[in-house]
């Protein structure tokens, strides 16, 4: 699969109606796919055991999309495998009390992952590029009045350049992917929502009140893609009208991103390896 389709370029301007939400890749079916995914889940337990063996690199994982998206199942379906002592997974909702009483890196700051750890973040600082712009929500913030002027959003989207690449320089990687589905099958999805009893759960009225900012959410998340789309924490948008893709695209992607790491687990100097030998000597010679 070309990863490079999904990727938005560094340096060029995209429109988010050129990518597609409906996509099969050159994949036969559901079923092809989800064969595809196991063996990329398997591929992920080994290379998620390297990175926490190695225990310098750090993968940061944001999740960014439309409500009914799938963003919890493929955050479910991509980790499955993995160790969950070398997991960590945030999902962010509107901010407390607490957490606006700071600065609105303050709280994914606390969040990242450790070293040798895989961090997921289920939506994540570019709410306050998004939510925060499509509702302007700035004036229920603390931030100095004057502060908050017409160049705020390229201001954070320079803030949040800097926090990435400042990541990136500190060995915690970070890949970003927006889970791009049409408006139509997020219909289909809350419908659905309604109609299942079992599903019931996960409707909620806001979806509903959302989906009228539709137009307003894609204009904010192509502004936002366009300039926080960079060399060291690239943007990828995940054709997700069909779920079965959108877990196999993700996961080719966390595949490569780590296998381009080329992590070695650590290699013993010849001095601690003859203790080794001495050791298992005292162990088989216990009585
Ligand atoms: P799901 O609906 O699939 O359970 P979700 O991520 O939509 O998952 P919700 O609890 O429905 O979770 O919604 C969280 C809400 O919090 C979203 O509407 C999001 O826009 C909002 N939110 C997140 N960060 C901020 C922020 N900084 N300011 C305001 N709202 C925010
Ligand atoms: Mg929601």
């Amino acid at each position: 699969m070309n990863l490079n389709q999904f990727k938005v370029p560094a340096n060029k301007k995209i429109k988010l109606e050129n990518f597609p939400t409906e996509f099969n890749g050159a994949i036969k079916d559901k079923s092809e796919g989800k064969e595809l995914l196991e063996e990329n889940v398997k591929k992920l337990a080994e290379l998620q055991d390297r990175l926490y063996a190695y225990d310098k690199y750090a993968l940061l994982l944001i999740f960014q999309a439309m409500d009914a998206a799938g963003k919890d199942g493929a955050i479910k379906h991509v980790m499955s495998g993995l160790n969950p002592q070398g997991t960590q997974v945030y999902s962010f909702k509107q901010p407390s009390q607490e957490e606006m009483d700071h600065d609105y890196l303050w709280r994914f700051y606390k969040a990242l992952p450790e070293r040798g750890r895989i961090g997921i973040f289920n939506r994540s600082y570019y709410e306050d590029v998004l939510v925060v712009r499509v509702h302007n929500l700035l004036r229920f913030r603390k931030l100095p009045q004057k502060l908050v002027n017409n160049n705020i959003w390229d201001q954070r989207f320079k803030q949040i350049n800097n926090f990435e690449k400042y990541l990136f320089e500190n060995g915690i990687i970070t890949i970003k992917f927006f889970l791009n589905v049409s408006k139509e099958e997020q219909k289909k999805r809350f419908i659905k929502r309604i109609d299942d009893e079992s599903k019931n759960w996960k409707f909620s009225e806001a979806d509903i009140k959302e989906r009228n900012y539709w137009d307003d959410y894609q204009k904010s998340y192509e502004d936002a893609l366009n300039n926080t789309s960079t060399k060291y924490a690239p943007w990828y948008v995940i054709p997700a009208d069909k779920k079965w893709f959108a877990r196999l695209a993700i996961s080719n992607i966390v595949v490569k991103t780590l296998e381009d790491l080329k992590l070695k687990y650590p290699e013993l100097n010849e001095d601690q390896k003859s203790k080794l030998k001495d050791y298992k000597e005292l162990l088989m010679n216990e009585k």
